[in-house]
């Protein structure tokens, strides 16, 4: 089970989560803690600890060690242990699961889902031997082959976002390792335990000590990985505003870096959509991990006249919602994260009445479960008639809470979108293929579903938003993943057979 110190708080003691170095649990010496929340009972369930520059400092230099030999170690070595992880994820899918549920809040079947996306990723790098295939010309010229291979760049690092602690450091790790990098995962400090768990998994499935490490912290931790120069390359998930300093500052540090930050994604729902398949689409997407997803869809756009029968459809189905605590069976809906963040998404509801939008159905009304009095819920809220220049449209919400714009037609809608500063992910709910084709080519989105309402690239696509959801030029996993953890060598080389040595002052040609 979990590892983790107990400490005295208060008149009861909770659990303190620490730092996984070498191989084993770590506690800082910074003195500093934060909470994290059981967000059903909105109780404190364990501290995290904060680490201070000389435990990032000692987990760098321990990855740094353990990057040789590791990046020597054989690619069926490598992929044999990849393999033995996979096998033991799979056979922990529902402690995990359940790990994640008691500190994030999402419902059960929403964390294991969570799991097996992160699984994939992991399929995927088992592949590796397959992917790192470089190219090879033979008889350039006389004599003369050229090759090129990708190697490792050095220690890897992540700075992941609360709303998946399981899936977001998949996403990234098991390819930084497989291509023959070492990683640290700096988790969120809201839900830290499941990122050690999966260290004691990658450890029992044989990884060496040093390859991951994991440490707990807040900003001092991440500026201490942005300006070591040890490390070689920083990936982010989070909000927009942190991508753009990781992006700036770990530019600046001389390092490779790829920053995804938040989102607004849009749904198109066309007069001719099937619109209960749209409707039960954008219920799941907009509703599902309480809208605690970077493609949950915050915005559904009725084109022509379909708006008055979308609203009243989903109305029904908001005012349905089961909402509880994430292990109930039957719950669609579990609380948010802390008390901090339902305070900020409330705080959006109370200014989309006051920017004039209309709220169909009002979630802060919801009655709590009995027994979870203090938990952080919130129903699901429907506005309608929003506004392109209102802040509840144009902001990040980051809660169950759906917008309906009305287009006029087609052009209004995609016009709209591609104004929008974010670009995660889209959607059009269409029966017709011109319509479809036309979206799917002129729209300035990363990732585009066509009747699929959340449309997250399977593990051999790769992951990305465009414009201020991603900093840098490399998306998640797939091939993108390989190119962003390798860096590419290009080897021309002749095997002198009988050929006279001559000098040559001018530019080599192969002639
Ligand atoms: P966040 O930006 O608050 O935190 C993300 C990480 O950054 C955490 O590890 C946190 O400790 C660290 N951090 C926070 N403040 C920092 C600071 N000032 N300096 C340095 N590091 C700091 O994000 P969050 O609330 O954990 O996650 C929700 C956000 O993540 C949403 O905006 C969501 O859209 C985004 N997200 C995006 C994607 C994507 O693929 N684009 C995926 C998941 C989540």
């Amino acid at each position: 089970m979990l590892l983790a110190g107990t400490m005295k708080k208060g008149r009861g003691a909770v659990e303190l989560v620490k730092h996984w170095i070498n191989g084993a649990e770590k506690t800082s010496k910074s003195g500093r803690q934060g909470e994290v929340f059981n967000p059903a009972l909105g109780t404190v369930s364990k501290q995290v600890d904060f680490a201070d520059i000389e435990t990032i400092d000692s987990a760098i230099a321990n990855s740094k060690s353990a990057f040789s030999p590791w990046s020597q170690t054989s690619l069926t070595k490598r992929v044999q242990i990849l393999f033995a992880f996979r096998h033991l994820l799979n056979s922990k899918k529902e402690e995990l699961a359940a790990i994640i549920t008691s500190e994030h809040g999402k419902v059960l079947s929403d964390a294991l889902g969570e799991v097996t996306r992160g699984l994939e990723v992991v399929e995927f790098a088992c592949g590796i031997p397959h992917l790192l295939k470089g190219g090879y010309s033979e008889g350039v010229s006389q004599g003369v082959d050229v090759y090129s291979i990708r190697q490792p760049l050095g220690v890897c690092a992540i700075i992941s976002p609360f709303n998946f602690p399981a899936m977001v450091p998949m996403w990234m790790f098991p390819l930084a390792i497989a291509c023959g990098n070492t990683f640290i995962l700096k988790p969120s400090e809201k839900d830290p335990s499941c990122p050690l768990r999966l260290a004691e998994l990658l450890k029992e499935a044989g990884l060496p000590d040093g390859v991951f490490n994991v440490v707990n912290g807040d900003k001092e931790s991440v500026d201490a990985l942005l300006s070591n120069p040890n490390v070689s390359a920083i990936s982010f998930v989070g909000s927009t505003p942190i991508a753009k300093y990781i992006y700036e500052n770990a530019a600046k540090f001389e390092k490779r870096v790829q920053a995804l930050g938040g989102a607004k994604n849009h749904c198109v729902v066309m007069p001719d959509a099937d619109l209960d398949q749209a409707v039960a689409g954008l219920m799941g997407a907009a509703y599902g991990s309480a809208g605690e997803r970077c493609m949950a869809q915050s915005v559904a756009v009725a084109v022509g006249n379909i708006g008055d029968e979308l609203v009243s459809k989903l109305t029904k189905e908001v005012n349905n919602l089961r909402v509880g605590p994430g292990l109930d069976k039957g719950v669609d809906m579990g609380p948010l994260v802390t008390a901090q963040h339902l305070e900020k998404v409330t705080s959006y509801i109370d200014l989309g009445v006051k920017e004039g939008a209309k709220l169909i159905v009002d979630g802060r009304k919801i009655k709590k479960p009995q027994g979870y009095e203090k938990g952080f819920y919130l129903g699901g809220c429907l506005f309608d008639h929003v506004k392109e220049n209102m802040r509840i449209y144009k902001e990040e919400i980051f809660g169950p809470v759906l917008s309906v714009v009305r287009a006029k037609n087609f052009n209004e809608a995609v016009d709209l979108i591609n104004k929008h500063e974010f670009g995660n992910g889209v959607s059009i709910f269409t029966r017709d293929g011109d319509s479809a084709r036309t979206f799917s080519s002129h729209i300035k989105v990363g990732m585009v579903g066509i009747n699929i309402p959340i449309p997250v690239p399977m593990a051999f696509h790769s992951f990305g938003g465009w414009k201020r959801s991603l900093f840098g030029d490399q998306h998640v996993h797939g091939m993108e993943g390989v190119r962003f953890y390798t860096k590419l060598k290009t080897i021309t080389s002749r095997w002198p057979s009988g050929i006279k040595a001559t000098s040559n002052f001018t530019m080599p040609t192969m002639n």
